[in-house]
């Protein structure tokens, strides 16, 4: 996968100021991980992308090490940046290396919608972001679930008998007051 393939977000593009993860401001003149890949899903269509983009920034200690459930069909990855906050309020990018990559021919097969839709019961069309395989496994992370542990045989397989105790999980999180679909200020 090549750097200079994978771009940075625009210097006013305000959404990837914060970690996706925990929420917190990345600061200036700190470093933070990029997530990048080629394959979205805008609503209910899939859209490839012509080239891996950067889609969601991480801080160091929600980096989780390695791409969870990397997507078979989608060029996926991490690099480790610098992010700096010029005096005119704009920033600027360093790229230092690539820290994990998944090419579209690697990977598990897994439909990232029709997992969101069976346990989160949310209308795609009211996310309020682009859904990437990442964003899907955050999604369920957020409610104490990692689906990296349901990945057997090249397949991500939820086992019927686990399907309560996932929606038991996601219903614990709403309760508490977040909403079934994914804003930042709702961890
Ligand atoms: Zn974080």
């Amino acid at each position: 996968m090549s750097k200079n393939k994978v771009g940075f977000p625009s210097p006013d593009f305000d959404d990837l100021r914060v970690c996706d993860g925990c929420t917190r401001a990345i600061e200036s003149d700190s470093n933070a991980v990029l997530y990048f890949c080629d394959t979205v899903w805008i609503e209910m269509e899939r859209f490839d992308l012509p080239e891996v983009t950067p889609q969601e920034m991480y801080c160091l200690d929600c980096y989780p090490n390695e791409i969870p459930v990397p997507h078979l069909g989608t060029n996926e990855g991490f690099s480790l940046i610098s992010m700096r906050e010029e005096e005119d309020g704009s920033y600027t990018y360093d790229e230092i290396r690539i820290l994990k990559g998944s090419s579209k021919n690697q990977g598990v097969e897994w439909s990232v919608l029709d997992v969101i839709r069976e346990y989160h019961m949310t209308r795609l069309e009211d996310f309020p972001y682009t859904v990437t395989p990442m964003y899907g496994y955050i999604l369920f992370r957020r409610s104490g679930i990692d689906l990296s542990g349901f990945i057997s045989e090249g397949e991500l397989k939820i086992p019927s008998e686990e399907k309560d105790k996932i929606l038991d999980l996601i219903q614990v999180y709403v309760d508490r007051g977040h909403s079934r679909s994914y804003t930042p200020d709702a961890l």
